[in-house]
């Protein structure tokens, strides 16, 4: 069997799959990310794919280490999310040859589903109460939010206060049980997440994410080592090596790699490593269909995932910055495979990735957007991490 074809599609809402055309016929489907670099990453794409059209499919190891190794420079979310949209779509082309479903390759299943969490709030999260009772009725028991706005180095207490207000309600109206995780989203500087952490100890959350932004993952220790609250941190990281020195200063409780920058052997690589960590993962998720079919086959044989991102409903996909909106279900033929069920996801048994992907909506709704910059800022005029 060899590598006949490999195209891209740019869909709404903001999601770019990639598919993969055996000589014999199979096809496999893989997601990237990173949409407001968007045309980066086609360009990658297009580089590896030169590399490896001709090639076996099946021979995905080997592939892997060409595309991650193969162009002397090498690293950095743009290649390593092309890399991993291949690297997905091979795995799906190896499934179905096989007639089983991924997973089966990596050891086999330790679990028969996995829990979820579903967003509340967007960027600017107000109701967040309602918004939670809504994902409650829908079945989920763990929900995440953003915790703050525009945040400057050292900001107004108010700002402070009011997450502390939103998560004070959301625990008096929803319960003890609700699970509830705050995504600090890489906004918040160190002088201010010691202050926000520290009020949001009374509330048992489930984890503060990116308390600092990955690049100041070195002083994560001077938090870590001052609250009881368990840390969650990665979705911004790529590979083992970028993992290592994470879980070497076993600050981190949870980590959030995702699939479409990883690709899945080498989420499956991580989580063997994070086990010997005694850390759990949460893998990051806000993406589409193709994403999270990949991540579920992960999570079916990692006994140390605790939960997965389920990005059904989020804001995003109601439309965002002008793009068009979307959601998973549009682009799948049998959805119900990623539908939530008491909280939880099922893992699909299908051959690869265990979806099938509905390919004429795919062609139609192709269209290379443009997702200008967030360009958030603070009130004296500079830039604001969103
Ligand atoms: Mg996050």
């Amino acid at each position: 069997m060899k590598i006949a074809k490999i195209e891209s599609f740019c869909v709404s809402p903001r999601w770019v799959f990639l598919r993969v055309e055996t000589e014999t016929g199979i096809i496999g489907w893989g997601e990237c990310i990173m949409p407001r670099r968007v045309r980066a990453v086609l360009g990658a794409i297009a580089d590896l794919t030169e590399n490896i059209l001709g090639e076996d499919p099946l021979a995905i190891e080997d592939l892997w280490q060409r595309m991650y190794r193969g162009g002397f420079f090498r690293g950095g979310p743009v290649l390593a999310t092309a890399i991993a949209g291949i690297e997905q779509a091979l795995w799906d082309i190896k499934g179905r040859h096989y007639g089983i479903p991924i997973h089966e390759f990596l050891g086999g299943r330790v679990r028969q589903k996995v829990r979820a969490y579903a967003w509340i709030g967007g960027d600017r999260p107000n109701d967040v109460v309602a918004m939670a009772k809504e994902r409650i009725a829908q079945g989920f028991t763990a929900v995440k939010m953003n915790a703050t706005e525009e945040l400057h180095y050292l900001d107004a207490h108010a700002k402070i206060e009011a997450v502390v207000g939103r998560v004070d309600a959301l625990r008096r109206e929803c319960g003890r049980d609700l699970g509830i995780a705050i995504d600090f989203h890489g906004r918040v500087h160190r002088a201010m997440a010691k202050q926000l952490i520290r009020e949001l100890e009374p509330f048992h959350l489930l984890w503060i994410e990116e308390p600092l932004l990955s690049e100041h993952n070195d002083a994560l220790p001077a938090i870590a080592a001052h609250t009881p609250i368990p840390i969650a941190t990665g979705e911004r990281l790529c590979s083992r090596w970028e993992f290592k020195p994470l879980l070497e200063a076993r600050v981190v409780d949870i980590i959030q790699p995702d699939v479409s920058l990883t690709g899945i052997h080498e989420l499956e690589k991580i989580g063997r490593m994070a086990e010997a960590y005694d850390v759990t993962l949460a893998p990051h998720c806000p993406n589409g269909p193709i994403c999270l079919a990949a991540t579920l086959q992960v999570d079916a044989c990692l006994p140390n995932v605790a939960l997965q991102e389920y990005s059904m409903g989020m804001h995003y996909h109601r439309g965002y910055a002008g793009l068009v909106p979307g959601e998973m279900t549009d682009y799948l033929v049998g959805p119900e495979m990623n539908a939530v069920r008491e909280g939880f996801l099922s893992i699909p048994t299908g051959p690869g990735l265990g979806i099938t992907i509905n390919e004429s909506v795919v062609r139609e709704r192709h269209q290379i957007w443009t997702l200008r910059d967030n360009n958030w800022r603070n009130a004296d005029g500079t830039l604001a991490e969103w």
